[in-house]
């Protein structure tokens, strides 16, 4: 009963169960898939500690019906499952007006700014040196016109005392060579960085979680239920396990999860997909971000990763492989040398809250119950914080982090 259950083994899960661990605590992870099987297995591996804009802002609804237009756009809507996440929606909306933006940059950028020295301490210095780096990352534009907030994100920079510093063509063509006149702007995040492999960083977790005795169940969660003495019973498809301490930190499928205890969370998914190509198809001197294009690319230990995309279209919707090829597409326009076929598609779906703050602490009304799920587009960013931040309120402690902006109550 001591043993503290966590539903799921991608990032999130497995973050807050190390540091669980490491304060002495026994640990079990309930997940059918092996470990990283769902969005933290193929994502883009940036470690953004450097980066705080959320994804709704101010200026975005009048670029959606052209990114919608545009077959290579770097979004997808798709009706039906749109309809059905139309609070989602709004919400979203009401998150992008300025003042609240800032508000909410100001509250990610508390999560995320110590997200390499979280990954140091639950990974150890050499699994760290050997697969994390935080040499930068560069951001990329076609266009010489700057975005509406653009400015707004300079001066939340400087007084975050963070840095970035602008490359002219000239850099990006040594960083880079063969990158198509396309390209007309370069900016380094240099607080930020990433990890040579997402699910290889996932398994060395989960090695280090194994050694020191955690158990991994590979079962399904099919239902948990409040017990009358306080505690909580998982229903899997194979036992049932008793525990104090849930945690839910199941990704997309928290949601699901938690709607039969009356708990409504606003998750929804955002698919992405990636498409591997063998290493040196294109030279990539530094890992970037194609902002207008919504895509990245990451040499990586298993190749040369072309990753983002985002596609609306329901947790329970179908993947559209087209939008890997797109994603390709958008690959082969920068780098119109790269001849290579790509080796695999992959596609995962990104929890995504309408304020793009996870959610994090105590599940309303349930003692003992405990969500840590909502990471979106970084969740190999925000998953050592706010496992930690998890941890601290699960054990009572006090945490450094300021938890009352991720709580669920917040909705
Ligand atoms: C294309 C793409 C690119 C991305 N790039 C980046 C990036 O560069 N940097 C970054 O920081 N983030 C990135 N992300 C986001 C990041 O991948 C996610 O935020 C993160 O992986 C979410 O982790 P998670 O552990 O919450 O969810 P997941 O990794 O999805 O894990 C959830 C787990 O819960 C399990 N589960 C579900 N239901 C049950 C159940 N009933 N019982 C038991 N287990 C269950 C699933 O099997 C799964 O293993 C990207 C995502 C995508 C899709």
């Amino acid at each position: 009963m001591d043993r503290i259950l966590i539903i799921g083994a991608g990032v999130a899960a497995l973050c807050t169960a190390r540091h669980l661990q490491m304060a002495g605590r026994q640990v079990a992870l309930i997940d059918p898939q092996p470990v990283s099987g769902g969005a933290s297995f193929g994502n883009g591996g940036f470690i953004s500690a450097a980066s705080f804009m959320p994804g709704a802002q101010p200026g975005m609804m009048r670029q959606i019906p052209g990114w919608l237009r545009d077959p290579l756009g770097p979004l997808a809507i798709r009706p039906k499952a749109a309809m059905k996440d139309t609070p989602w929606f709004l919400r979203w909306l009401r998150a992008g007006r300025d003042a609240e933006m800032q508000r909410l940059a100001r509250v990610i950028h508390s999560l995320h700014r110590s997200a390499f020295d979280d990954w140091k301490t639950l990974v150890g210095p050499q699994i760290y040196g050997e697969m994390i780096r935080r040499d930068g990352e560069m951001l990329l534009w076609d266009s010489d016109e700057k975005g509406a907030t653009e400015a707004t994100e300079k001066a939340l920079e400087r007084e975050f005392g963070l840095e970035s510093q602008v490359v002219d063509r000239a850099g990006l063509e040594d960083l880079y060579p063969g990158l198509s006149p396309v390209v007309r702007r370069g900016l380094i995040k240099t607080g930020n960085g990433y990890t040579t492999s997402p699910a290889g960083l996932c398994r060395a977790l989960a090695e280090l979680l194994r050694r020191d005795g955690a158990e991994f169940l590979g079962e399904k969660a099919l239902k948990i239920v409040p017990q009358g003495d306080g505690s909580w019973l998982v229903l899997t498809n194979c036992a049932n396990h008793s525990t104090r301490d849930l945690v839910i930190a199941a990704g997309v499928w928290s949601r699901d999860l938690l709607r039969p205890l009356g708990i409504h969370v606003p998750l929804t998914s955002q698919r992405g997909y990636h498409a591997m190509l063998p290493a040196g198809s294109a030279t990539i001197g530094m890992p970037f971000i194609h902002r207008g294009r919504g895509i990245g690319m990451t040499p990586m230990l298993e190749g040369l990763r072309v990753a983002g995309t985002i596609e609306f279209g329901g947790i329970d919707g179908l993947p559209d492989e087209r939008r890997a090829s797109q994603a390709l597409a958008h690959a082969r326009q920068l780098f119109p040398q790269i001849q290579a076929k790509p080796l695999e598609i992959w596609t995962g779906q990104r929890p995504a809250t309408p304020d793009s703050l996870p959610i994090l602490g105590p599940a309303p009304r349930h003692s003992g119950l405990w969500l840590c799920f909502g990471s979106g587009a970084y969740g190999m960013t925000q998953a050592p914080p706010a496992g930690r931040l998890v941890a601290d309120l699960v054990l009572g402690r006090q945490p450094s982090i300021d938890p009352n902006a991720f709580r669920l109550s917040r909705f």
